[in-house]
């Protein structure tokens, strides 16, 4: 058998042995995978960042990762040269995935703006620290008996994915939106304002899907104002829905 013709091609046939099932799993995943992203360039962001107050302590946000990672496994598996720029997380990297980790948002935009000329598809699911201390103490803040309390002097941090929406040539642009409240009026503003080209919206007050959850159900804006709600399904199956809206628009977009 060729090397790359099927399931042994897992690198495990030269000593003989099937490849462990896991292995097999992967490639048949692979090999079952649309490829319609093939020749895409896709940056997706993930994760949250952290905002360093001294070196012990940070400004973060609630984000497990998962649902950036499902979108850059799913968009690799479909062909796509995938970079994921991540803030701290404690996911496996998706396979077909070239990784760059940051920390805090100013890292992520460097990143980011390192590798945007070179995109088409620009998927920000991060959830980035809106503000982060204006000077973080180089020494831990001591906690002494004397002291009540302690005023931290915030900043704004760059907004990435309005930054992103006034670049040119400009990627085709997916925001995402995590609201606790009037899920669909709030995603239509983020979407203009931050000139992305589809906006995905979910309600975080719903325990049950989001953040650490392992499902999510969400609202997808396109710049025509129609929305498509995603049904409960595991992350991976809404990122491929996802992609497939991005497909379907980038397809009107060229032709
Ligand atoms: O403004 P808000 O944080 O609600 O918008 C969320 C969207 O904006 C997400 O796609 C997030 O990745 C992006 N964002 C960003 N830079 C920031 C804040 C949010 O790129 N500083």
């Amino acid at each position: 058998m060729e090397p790359d013709s099927g399931l042994l091609a897992c690198g495990d046939e030269g000593a003989g042995r099937m490849p462990d099932p896991p292995l097999i799993a992967e490639r048949v995943r692979d090999l079952l995978a649309r490829r319609d992203l093939e020749g895409k360039s896709i940056l997706v962001t993930a994760g949250p960042t952290r905002e360093p107050i001294d070196p012990v302590r940070y400004i973060s946000n609630r984000s497990s990762g998962k649902m950036g990672y499902a979108l850059a496994e799913a968009a690799g598996r479909r062909g796509a040269r995938v970079t994921l720029v991540s803030g701290p997380t404690s996911l496996q990297v998706p396979p077909h995935v070239s990784l760059t980790l940051v920390t805090t948002a100013d890292e992520m935009r460097a990143a980011v703006m390192q590798h945007l000329p070179h995109q088409q598809i620009v998927i920000k699911a991060a959830a980035v620290a809106d503000f982060a201390p204006e000077k973080p103490e180089t020494r831990k803040i001591k906690k002494s008996s004397d002291v009540e309390e302690i005023t931290l002097r915030l900043r704004k941090t760059p907004d990435i994915l309005a930054e992103i929406g006034k670049f040119s040539p400009k990627p085709f642009v997916i925001g995402f939106a995590a609201e606790t409240g009037s899920l669909e009026d709030n995603a239509r503003q983020k979407l203009l304002r931050k000139n992305a080209d589809l906006i995905v919206a979910n309600d975080v007050s719903d325990t049950s899907i989001g953040f650490d959850s392992d499902l999510n159900e969400v609202l997808v804006i396109d710049r025509q104002g129609v929305s498509t709600k995603i049904a409960r399904a595991p992350k991976l199956t809404i990122a491929n829905r996802i992609l497939d809206l991005a497909v379907q628009q980038l397809a009107k977009r060229e032709s």
